[in-house]
């Protein structure tokens, strides 16, 4: 049997549901995360915890759970669960409400839910690589918030696959954003570059492992804008994700990278990203 957390319980997941007037369903009013298990184990759960806080906070939305309490309830989902390597899906909106754009008034409740989701590393394409498509970014100006309303990165995704490729690389104009689920680096002369985190990315958890470890192992980092042009001459490209990893990017938009060959600096920043995982959830028994 499998289980769900809905509202501070953990039940059948076949019984939880929610209303069609919750603000998730109708608006998308709420915020996200995706967090990955390793070995029965929460990979970067503090780092999650603490932007899924941030997220809602920003929209105003109060989760009625400490996060410990948050913590303590999703280890309990994952062995209740006997879930080894998948993801954890978290969401809170604000609640159910008659619909009307505005927030409601009164003591209207944020629903909060979380479900598991099995699912092994996808080992082949971290090591041969995928293929990427160029599209402008159609979203709006707070993608650091990691809102449910995901229409403009459904659309890139949804174009990529139909190209036959993994991801969307996004631009505004001449300067390249982010993925439409994942950050997005160039290496260029031996350095490592990623859009800086303000309101036109989304701080990536994945992304701010791979700095650290690019700063601890003498590898040049720069979060910095880059333009088209760059991602074009490039040395190597990669994008970040929870769920993708570090995953070499080979092709874009049907002109391939370094030969269709992932990198060096690629390939490093993938073993140092499996000693990390190792650290925090145990040993690995596939590997890139
Ligand atoms: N940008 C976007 C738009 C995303 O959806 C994701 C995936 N959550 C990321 C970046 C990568 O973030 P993280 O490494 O925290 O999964």
């Amino acid at each position: 049997m499998e289980f769900a957390l809905l509202n501070g319980e953990i039940i059948e997941r076949s019984e939880a549901k929610v209303d069609v007037e919750d603000r998730g369903y109708q608006f998308g009013d709420g915020v996200y995360e995706v967090i990955r298990i390793y070995n029965g184990k929460m990979f970067t759960i503090d780092e999650h915890l603490k932007r899924f806080v941030k997220s809602a906070d920003s929209i105003g939305i109060s989760i009625p759970f400490t996060s410990l309490q948050l913590l303590e309830m999703l280890e309990e989902l994952l062995i209740k669960n006997k879930l080894e390597t998948g993801n954890i899906y978290m969401q809170v909106t604000r609640g159910i409400s008659p619909r009307n754009h505005l927030f409601p008034t009164g003591n209207v409740e944020p629903t909060l839910v979380a479900y598991t989701i099995k699912g092994v590393r996808p080992l082949d394409s971290l090591k041969s690589g995928v293929k990427a498509i160029l599209t402008e970014d159609l979203r709006w100006l707070r993608c650091d918030i990691k809102s449910l309303n995901l229409l403009g990165n459904l659309l890139a995704k949804q174009k990529a696959s139909e190209e036959g490729c993994f991801e969307a690389i996004q631009h505004r104009g001449q300067d390249v954003t982010e993925g439409s689920s994942s950050n997005i680096f160039i290496v260029k002369d031996g350095s490592v570059i990623t859009h800086e985190s303000n309101n036109l990315i989304l701080k990536g958890i994945t992304k701010d492992v791979i700095l650290e470890l690019c700063t601890k192992n003498n590898i040049q980092v720069q979060e910095r804008t880059f333009s088209l042009a760059e991602l074009e001459e490039a040395e190597e490209v990669f994008l970040s994700s929870t769920t993708a990893e570090v995953m070499p990017i080979i092709e874009i938009d049907g002109k391939k990278i370094r030969a269709g060959v992932p990198g060096p600096i690629n390939k490093k920043l993938q073993e140092l990203f499996e000693k990390e995982i190792e650290k925090q959830c145990g040993l690995l028994v596939d590997k890139v």
